[in-house]
């Protein structure tokens, strides 16, 4: 496995690797929900690129990006375990040089839900991504439903760009009790980890209502609302049943629909999603 932290060094070496390249982009402090995407890529592919780069475009000013966890050896230690054949691993300077002035924006589906709680998220999270594409050239790139808004901003940004790779998405993986698994869940302390059970349990409750036959969105927005409420440590950001294409909140729910949440644990903001 080589780890590379040089673009250029990519670059050169993206020349050499057998076709097809799958390629995993990642923040790093990697756990299970990273690896299924890297088994599939390993599964799919020849070559299997990972980047592990903390992106500090996609994080606001007031965001957790310094104190953001990593742990690079134990990362790599994993990703050659699974066969990974190279790590791209390069600096924030690497990436955004003193004069770096460019951007790419996927305008409204980049304005809602996240992008309304965290202004200029997605200009982030586009950018470097097309830059990651731009630098892997992968036939594939493979993404968790548990960024469920990345993945509609992400595969608009393909489409709109005309950008020649597959968008490949993977299920939201989920500790036993339902909680969707993220680098984040290590800054929730043990009262608070049990507290964070409440996003799923608010979905599953979406998910159980709409499969006994409610349609009325306000009405299971509110349900999950009351729920998440009784709560104590939980602070609402937002609950969403959106049109799954546009993103478009909907008065009734109608297939596919994206039931989505970000709450607050605390200080750790956590989001989730299930599609109905
Ligand atoms: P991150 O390192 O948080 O930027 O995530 C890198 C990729 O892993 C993204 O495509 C995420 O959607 C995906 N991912 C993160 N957590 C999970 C999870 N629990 N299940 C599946 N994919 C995940």
């Amino acid at each position: 496995m080589k780890v590379i932290e040089k673009i250029d060094e990519m670059k050169r070496l993206r020349l050499k690797l057998a076709e097809s390249v799958g390629f995993v982009p990642t923040m790093g402090y990697l756990h299970q929900g990273h690896l299924s995407l890297v088994r599939r890529a390993r599964s799919e592919n020849q070559s299997v690129i990972v980047s592990i780069f903390v992106n500090p475009t996609q994080f606001g000013p007031r965001e957790d990006f310094s104190s953001y966890p990593r742990d690079t050896e134990c990362d790599l230690a994993l990703l050659k375990k699974e066969r990974v054949d190279v790590v791209f691993i390069p600096s924030a300077d690497e990436m955004y040089p003193p004069q770096f002035d460019s951007w790419v924006v996927v305008d409204k589906l980049a304005r809602r839900l996240e992008g309304a709680c965290r202004p200029g998220h997605f200009w982030g999270v586009t950018t470097v991504c097309t830059k990651l594409f731009n630098i892997a050239q992968p036939a594939r790139a493979y993404f968790g439903q548990k960024d469920a808004q990345q993945l509609v901003v992400i595969k608009k940004m393909v489409s709109d760009l005309n950008m020649n790779l597959e968008i490949v998405t993977l299920p939201t993986v989920r500790e036993p009790d339902g909680l969707a698994i993220s680098s984040r869940n290590i800054y929730l302390n043990p009262g608070e980890r049990q507290a964070a059970t409440v996003l799923y349990r608010a979905l599953a409750l979406a998910l159980q209502l709409y499969a006994q036959g409610e349609t009325d969105a306000e009405r299971l927005r509110q349900k999950m609302i009351a729920l998440l409420q009784k709560e104590p440590l939980a602070e609402i950001d937002y609950v969403s049943i959106a049109n799954l294409r546009t993103l478009d909140e909907l008065a009734k729910v109608t297939s596919p629909a994206l039931v989505s949440l970000a709450v607050k644990i605390g200080k750790t903001r956590l989001i989730d999603n299930i599609m109905l």
